[in-house]
């Protein structure tokens, strides 16, 4: 199944790069695997997937001590101060900076394994209450800035999740706000590349509106079964 999936979604990705002009090769593709095992990984990794997203630190450790860093690790869930040490040690990046506290730690843990973090900032897009994010314009900024002063955290780009509607219009707000602010930091001297954007249910609006990194789980994995304990997978 996930094999059709696949080949599915890298067609859909295809034309959808083709209409708009763009070069599949410059997004790259992160297959968020949380609630699934690690058997899902390695059959995905078989097939040419080599970067994966994980949204809890636990979870993302217990598979990393199975399959090391033969893939790409993402965490790119809410994440506590206390579980930094989790993700700094096994994933390559770190999609949800949402704090000041937060860029101190990642940048403490990475210095004492003696390595660049790379980081996103997660930006609330959407006004949905449940959704984590930065919100204020001058505080994104002021993290960007701050985290020039650390050695072992490198900002690459921001992140965000579009609103769960199915009003294309707000989705289409959603991506293109966070794209116009990297325009905007970029134009101040911020050098960020990346917009992590786009997930199953909207990753053609994402493409559309820029996005370098997609994060997609169910189009490729099937449906999470939320009832799963983590620690069985
Ligand atoms: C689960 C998750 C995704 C993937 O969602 P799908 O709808 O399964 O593609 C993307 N981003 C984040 C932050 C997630 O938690």
């Amino acid at each position: 199944m996930i094999a059709e999936n696949l080949a599915r979604l890298k067609d859909r990705i295809a034309k959808k790069c083709e209409i708009v002009g763009r070069n599949p090769g410059e997004i790259r593709f992160i297959a968020v695997s949380k609630y699934f095992g690690t058997d899902a990984i390695l059959e995905a990794k078989k097939l040419g997937v080599n970067d994966f997203g994980e949204n809890r630190a636990q979870e993302l450790m217990l598979k990393f001590e199975k399959i090391g860093d033969k893939v790409i690790w993402h965490f790119i869930g809410t994440l506590q101060k206390n579980k930094v040490k989790y993700a700094v040690r096994t994933a390559e990046y770190i999609h949800s900076v949402d704090s000041v506290e937060l860029l101190e730690e990642i940048n403490k843990r990475a210095s004492s394994l003696n390595k660049v973090q790379k980081i996103l900032l997660e930006v609330k897009t959407s006004f949905e209450e449940s959704k984590s994010g930065l919100t204020n314009e001058e505080e994104i900024f002021k993290i960007a800035e701050q985290a020039k002063n650390y050695l072992n955290v490198n900002l690459i780009g921001l992140m965000t999740i579009a609103p769960l509607t199915d009003d294309e219009k707000l989705i289409r707000k959603s991506f293109r706000d966070l794209r116009l602010l990297k325009e905007k930091m970029n134009n101040a001297g911020i050098n960020i590349t990346e917009l992590s954007m786009g997930m199953t249910s909207d990753f053609e609006i994402a493409i559309e509106e820029g996005s370098t990194m997609l994060r997609i789980g169910s189009a490729i994995f099937g449906e999470r079964d939320y009832s799963k304990d983590w620690r069985q997978i």
